[in-house]
């Protein structure tokens, strides 16, 4: 064999070697990208350790924006990593005929949707809400308040215009008193959006006082709602689950996704120190991963949860936020 080709294989098993020692996930990139803010080197995992999670919060294609899956790929994906449910959410569209769908195709692990109260579906409205659930057939569990079109979104954004207000001045609009009764009715899960902190006490008194049982505040410590701990400490107090998602650990300014740059980044530290303070039988766990070069989901929440366990947050605590909190509101039974 001449020099040169001996040199060519010695360098491709260089390549491989490093790829498979730095790039241990399904796209390079993501390996790269995921950890730019902490600048740590990703290693594999040792084992798996979102068997049996549920992820809460994650986006798939089709979407208005791009995504990295399509609900039957993150499926897939999530029931090859030994998940037991997804809840899959979008902003602009209904997701709970999607998830009905996705079942016939990935019948193995539990797929639930939920529809977004945004000006797509007509902002807050009954309507849309009963047809999320006449669509679901069961899977439609989730009712998110306004997030991309919430005024407090778009203040905190600084984007021109009025988005939609649950509570001005003060007081809870009629049409969001229809949608909580019919939330209580159904037993369906309440989750706040993107409403201004305010708000977000308003409506789960208001939720609490018309019967609803499940309350999620979302992304309780990115920059919107923004809550202070006294803040969710109230929420916890009041019966609702307080959820932690990855993304925000990959958000800031120097970000290497664009779309993550207008965000303040949670690091993990503040998120274990929030479980300290207030107690790991409030939260839930999610990604809220789905953007193209983001890491993918299943691979976001096994990352997460390493880090956690890291920090110094207990495998029971990992159980309480990842399994049984998540469980019970989706009504699966929490045995393992
Ligand atoms: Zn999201």
């Amino acid at each position: 064999m001449s020099f040169s080709k001996i040199c060519i294989r010695k360098l491709v098993l260089l390549v491989s070697v490093f790829c498979l020692t730095f790039f241990p996930y399904t796209n390079p990139l993501l390996a790269l990208s995921n950890y730019s803010n902490s600048r740590e080197i990703i290693q594999p995992p040792a084992k798996n350790l979102i068997e049996g999670a549920i992820e809460f919060h994650v986006h798939s294609a089709p979407d208005v924006t791009s995504r990295s899956l399509d609900d039957f790929e993150l499926a897939e994906r999530a029931n090859q990593a030994g998940m037991r449910a997804i809840v899959l959410k979008n902003h602009v569209t209904n997701t709970a005929d999607r998830a009905v769908l996705v079942h016939k195709i990935v019948p193995d692990i539990e797929v639930f949707g939920g529809v977004v109260l945004n000006r797509a579906v007509g902002g807050i409205n009954l309507q849309a809400v009963e047809a999320m659930y006449g669509l679901g057939k069961g899977y439609g569990k989730v009712v998110w308040l306004p997030t991309i079109d919430a005024d407090y979104h778009l203040k905190v954004f600084h984007k021109p215009g009025t988005g939609i207000k649950v509570a001005p001045a003060g007081k809870i609009l009629p049409e969001m008193d229809a949608v909580l009764q019919f939330i209580a009715q159904k037993n369906l899960i309440l989750e706040t959006g993107h409403i201004s902190p305010e708000e977000v006490i308003l409506v789960i008194q208001r939720a609490k006082e018309l019967g609803v049982k499940k309350i999620v505040v979302t992304h309780a410590m990115a920059d919107v709602p923004g809550l202070s701990l006294e803040s969710m400490q109230e929420c916890a107090a009041l019966g609702a689950f307080l959820e932690l998602v990855f993304v925000n650990n990959l958000m800031g300014k120097d970000s290497v996704i664009a779309a993550h740059r207008n965000w303040h980044r949670v690091s993990i530290k503040q998120m274990v120190e929030a479980i300290r303070a207030i107690g790991a039988e409030h939260f839930i766990l999610s990604t809220d991963l789905g953007r193209q070069f983001d890491p993918l989901p299943a691979d976001g929440y096994q990352l997460f949860v390493e880090e956690l366990i890291k920090q110094g947050i207990s495998q029971q605590e990992i159980d309480l936020m990842s399994k049984d909190n998540p469980a019970q509101l989706l009504g699966l039974d929490s045995i393992q």
